[in-house]
């Protein structure tokens, strides 16, 4: 019988596609996809960092899989292995390993190609492995062909970040800024062409940081047989020159941009280290929609320590005047080790829940209106 591999994800695309990369490393050594826990060999799960509420889902999932080890210890029969791998496990992972017992594998981004090598190590040795180390990623860990969907692949051009935003761990989980060669990049969206794929997306933390992105772009849009070229996240904080121009004109890159701007307060965002003003942002909103005459979509964050009405108003402002086809609205919580987690968290959980429940509201009639 083959064994069976099931991965649960928390979290944002880059863990979506690291999963997706990891379970096609399992399904070329032979093991089939579980369809849930119950009847996998191995349980991953691999968490996203940035926000609190994915950790602590993921922390109660860890905790209900201690029933199958007990059960298949009783039973006699063969153990499962449990895994925390990606952000989480970098952040978390050596607190986990302590009280968790019966999770056997602790694995950061940085060593994901490992873990099909690791998982054979913990069945045949009976031993617990903990790996955080901070490696480049091995390019083998993106050569499976295996895609979730048949129709759209996303493929990672750079892993990490260096922009540190104040309230961010990904620089402390993912690391600093990495880049994929453009060479592996055109030979992945390549490969994925070969699979009938039409639709792809480029994934960074901010695509804006790998050098030249437009020359990238351009490579990949003259790859024959791609339909529709996408991109994500672009950092509002040093969009390249010549980008929009480069969407307007190219046939093949949707016209639509995911822009976070976070804050609408320049003071607020001084804070948070974003690297522009609301100035900044409504000039290139202004560009962005007279050449490419695209969608926008953003993420805006209520509630950062010292947010005052007079910030939280001058963020409604920003929605209304933009009118942003989608706003995904958080409320802060500190993370660890990002700067902010040493500034008064002093505005009260009351208060975040009244401001984004205005924002979530205005951005609802926003929404239904487009
Ligand atoms: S740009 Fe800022 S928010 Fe985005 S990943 Fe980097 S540090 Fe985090």
């Amino acid at each position: 019988m083959p064994k069976k591999i099931y991965i649960r994800t928390f979290g944002c695309q880059m863990n979506v596609r690291d999963s997706e990369a990891l379970l096609g490393l399992f399904l070329e050594r032979g093991y089939q996809a579980a369809k849930d826990e119950s009847q996998a060999d191995i349980i991953l799960v691999n968490t996203c960092s940035v926000r609190a509420h994915a950790e602590n889902r993921a922390l109660s999932y860890l905790g209900s899989l201690k029933k199958f080890t007990e059960r298949r210890r009783t039973r006699g029969a063969k153990r499962k292995v449990i895994g925390l791998i990606g952000c989480m496990a970098k952040n978390l992972g050596e607190e986990v390993y302590q009280r968790m017992s019966h999770v056997d594998l602790i694995c950061g981004p940085a060593s994901l190609a490992k873990i099909p090598v690791y998982c054979d190590k913990i069945k045949k040795d009976n031993i617990r492995i903990i790996d955080l180390d901070d490696d480049l990623r091995d390019e083998e860990f993106y050569r499976s062909s295996f895609r979730l969907q048949p129709d759209h692949a996303q493929v990672v051009i750079s892993t990490g970040c260096s922009n540190h935003c104040s309230y961010c761990v990904v620089p402390f989980v993912r690391g600093e800024l990495r880049l994929r060669r453009p060479e592996d990049v055109i030979v992945e969206v390549k490969r994925n062409i070969d699979l009938g794929i039409k639709k792809i997306t480029l994934l960074g933390q901010n695509v804006n940081d790998y050098p030249n992105f437009i020359d990238l772009l351009s490579k990949v849009e003259k790859i024959a047989g791609i339909e529709e070229l996408n991109f994500i996240t672009s950092q509002p904080r040093n969009v390249p020159e010549g980008l929009f121009e480069f969407m307007a004109r190219s046939g093949k890159i949707s016209k639509h941009l995911h822009l976070p701007f976070q804050s609408g307060s320049n003071r607020i965002l001084k804070k948070m280290n974003r690297g522009y003003t609301r100035q900044n942002y409504l000039q290139l909103v202004d560009s962005y929609k007279k050449i490419v005459k695209g969608t926008l979509s953003t993420d805006v964050i209520v509630g950062f320590p010292t947010e005052a009405d007079k910030d939280f108003l001058a963020t409604k402002d920003i929605l209304e005047k933009v009118r942003f086809r989608k706003a995904y609205i958080f409320k802060y919580s500190p993370r660890p080790r990002a700067k902010s987690s040493k500034m008064v968290d002093d505005v009260s959980d009351e208060l975040k829940v009244k401001r984004h429940k205005i924002l979530l509201d205005l951005q609802k009639k926003i929404s239904l209106n487009k």
